[in-house]
């Protein structure tokens, strides 16, 4: 027995569902044409009109939309309805810069609310399930979409949104939580207290959907095992809907973009020039059955590469690979370009656990960078290894994956400071931005 929420969209045959997304699209772009006075403009000075867009391969010629043009748009400049039909908004994190606001209408609302839904009955969730969403609730939108899904889906939800870890653990015990929805960062702090406490065996998690911020395969076994679940992902963003854009089915190899509602490309960064499949580069989104925010060609900063090979799963829509990282999580350290993901595979291949700080800084001319990493409790109590030992290991680790020296601080369990929501793994002081 597959496990489908929509089972006629999500495995619709290739060609149909090429065929809706060109129906859609065609729409959309008379829509937006039509009710948002930004898009009219600039599609007439790229010169593209409504017409000029018949199905998917005339894509290419609508105009990209960033960020920068959200934040000069912010707060009604993109919106597709009058304001008296949109009942929500939400906003990003503001992880990078200024804050973005979208809206939604009721229909937006349950198309997102669908997406979840059908990331979590992909993860094993039926009505039989207890949900448990410590994902942060109001603004964010990991909490508020996840909740959507889940009451979609029929589980008994728990909206606990995020922190207090003592009382997600009573809840989640006392009442039997299944399937766990929070950030990896969150789901490994709540493995660590869990096997703290001596109380995995107490525990009827079976599924873990966990997203909203870059995490390692290897971050994924450990959350994987000390939790005693399957760790799926789920990837989306404020300004398209919000989590469920893309998620994992049972294979976790890649996450299935929800097709009938947006469409994916992959592009080159700097040149805009569209990729072909499976290579490397900036996902571009298109909302194509969004009323209220409806964003076309979308720059997203994710990189990432999709695939069409055939899931065993049943479903047709493309996958997108586990993005490494924004354009602009990447540092340029000593003129090398670091990412945070290479420095958490290498640490966590030498049995740490994601708990680690990275501090660039530049003296004069000269940028050095600092990782900090706790040792296990284990490491801890049972010492094979000096510090010194463990600090020179992990440098040479460091150097073969990026190429450049760096400095390694060993420090005690429990002295870099837990997230709750999106961890902070940064500390640029250099301030070049
Ligand atoms: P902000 O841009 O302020 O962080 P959001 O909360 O909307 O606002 O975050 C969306 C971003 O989070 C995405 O563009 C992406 O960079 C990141 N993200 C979301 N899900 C994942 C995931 N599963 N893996 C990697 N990155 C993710
Ligand atoms: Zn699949």
């Amino acid at each position: 027995m597959k496990n489908y929420y929509q089972p006629e969209i999500e495995t619709m045959p290739l060609d149909e569902l090429q065929e809706l997304q060109s129906k859609r699209l065609i729409e959309q772009v008379q829509y937006v044409y039509d009710h948002v006075k930004f898009y009219h403009d600039r599609m007439d000075e790229a010169g593209v009109k409504p017409q000029d867009i018949q199905g998917l391969s005339d894509l290419s010629k609508l105009p990209f939309i960033t960020k920068d043009d959200l934040r000069d748009q912010y707060p009604y400049g993109l919106l597709g309805v009058p304001l008296k039909d949109c009942v929500r908004i939400q906003s990003t994190s503001g992880t990078t810069g200024r804050r973005v606001v979208a809206f939604y209408t009721q229909e937006d609302l349950d198309v997102w609310e669908d997406c979840c839904a059908r990331a979590i009955v992909a993860a094993g969730g039926t009505k039989d399930d207890v949900c448990q969403v410590c994902y942060g609730y109001g603004l964010f939108t990991g909490g508020p979409g996840l909740n959507g899904g889940s009451h979609k889906v029929g589980c008994l939800t728990l909206p606990m949104s995020s922190g207090n870890t003592e009382r997600q653990l009573q809840f989640m015990t006392d009442l039997e939580a299944t399937i766990l929805c929070c950030t990896p960062s969150y789901a490994a702090n709540l493995g660590e207290a869990v096997n703290e406490r001596g109380m995995k065996d107490q525990l009827k998690l079976k599924a873990g959907i966990f997203g909203a911020e870059p995490w390692t395969e290897e971050m994924r076994h450990n959350i994987e095992e000390s939790l005693g679940i399957k760790a799926y992902d789920i990837y989306g963003l404020t300004e398209i809907s919000g989590p469920g854009v893309s998620f994992e089915c049972e294979e976790q190899a890649g996450m299935h973009i929800q097709e009938d509602h947006f469409i994916a490309e992959i592009i080159d960064p700097k040149t805009g020039e569209t990729l072909p499949e499976g290579e490397t580069g900036e996902l571009v989104l298109s909302c194509i059955t969004k009323k209220a925010f409806p964003l076309l060609r979308y720059r997203t900063r994710d990189l990432c590469r999709l695939s069409r090979k055939k899931c065993s799963c049943g479903r047709t829509h493309v996958r997108m690979k586990k993005p490494k990282g924004r354009s602009d999580d990447m540092m340029i350290v000593k003129g090398v370009n670091v990412w945070p993901s290479q420095i958490e595979t290498v640490l966590l291949n030498q049995g740490y656990e994601a708990n680690y700080q990275i501090v660039v800084d530049r003296v004069g001319n000269h940028d050095s960078i600092e990782v900090q990493v706790e040792l296990t409790p284990e490491m801890a109590q049972n010492p094979t290894l000096t510090i010194a030992q463990r600090e020179k290991k992990i440098t040479s680790g460091l150097k073969s994956m990026l190429g450049i020296t760096v400095d390694v601080k060993v420090v005690e369990p429990k002295s870099i400071a837990r997230s709750e929501g999106k961890a902070v793994r940064v500390i640029d002081k250099r301030h070049l931005y």
